[in-house]
């Protein structure tokens, strides 16, 4: 069974203002549907197929590049989607904010922290929220389409809670150049609810 391009869980301008509705459609059908179709192809007859997606990216520098590339531009947008809401915004509750206080001080400080990461990525990437293989919440940035589980990435996850994608396929044509713009506005939809679920699954 080959990989599907999900559903976005919303309409394609439920996330106005913030995110445009061109964006989405371009970033959903086209680039994301493309990473999947792509993914697919390179996996296609070999011992991959059969593989749960996190245990190749474990090994994924033993793969052919395009297993790295597409793979984590199939995963990653997954994640993005779903942690993104119209009725999002607002702050953690719960254990999610108990471990955020314990191991960023507050959620203002994380968020700072995490906008530093997205806005320092040179080029192409992503900003995460993650657990760490230690059990502590980290921040980190990964460059292209890798992601922390990823044997080639600079920081480890045992899970990935929140992903910014900082391509400017992301962004541009209602930032252009404005990343820090784009990164402001994303707290307005973060999908809490889900990254808390995340935490806990
Ligand atoms: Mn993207």
């Amino acid at each position: 069974m080959a990989y599907q391009t999900p559903d976005l869980p919303y309409a394609y301008d439920a996330l106005e203002p913030y995110i445009d509705q061109k964006t989405m459609e371009l970033h959903h059908d086209k680039h994301h549907a493309g990473y999947t179709k792509k993914f697919n192809a390179a996996i296609e007859g070999t011992d991959l197929e059969k593989m749960p997606i996190e245990d190749i990216f474990r090994n994924v520098s033993r793969h052919p590049v395009a297993v790295r590339n597409h793979g984590g531009g199939h995963y990653n947008h997954s994640i993005f989607w779903t942690i993104m809401s119209p009725n999002g915004g607002g702050s953690p509750s719960g254990e999610l904010k108990q471990a955020i206080e314990r191991d960023f001080g507050s959620f203002d400080e994380l968020k700072q922290l995490f906008a530093k990461a997205a806005a320092g990525r040179f080029g192409s990437g992503w900003a995460w929220l993650y657990l760490d293989t230690a059990g502590k919440l980290n921040i980190c940035s990964t460059p292209n389409q890798d992601n922390p589980f990823m044997d080639v990435a600079d920081c480890n996850a045992q899970k990935l809670l929140l992903g910014l994608d900082v391509w400017e396929h992301a962004y541009y044509l209602k930032y252009q150049n404005r990343r820090a713009d784009y990164i402001d506005a994303f707290w307005n939809v973060v999908n809490w609810q889900e990254v808390a679920r995340r935490f806990k699954d």
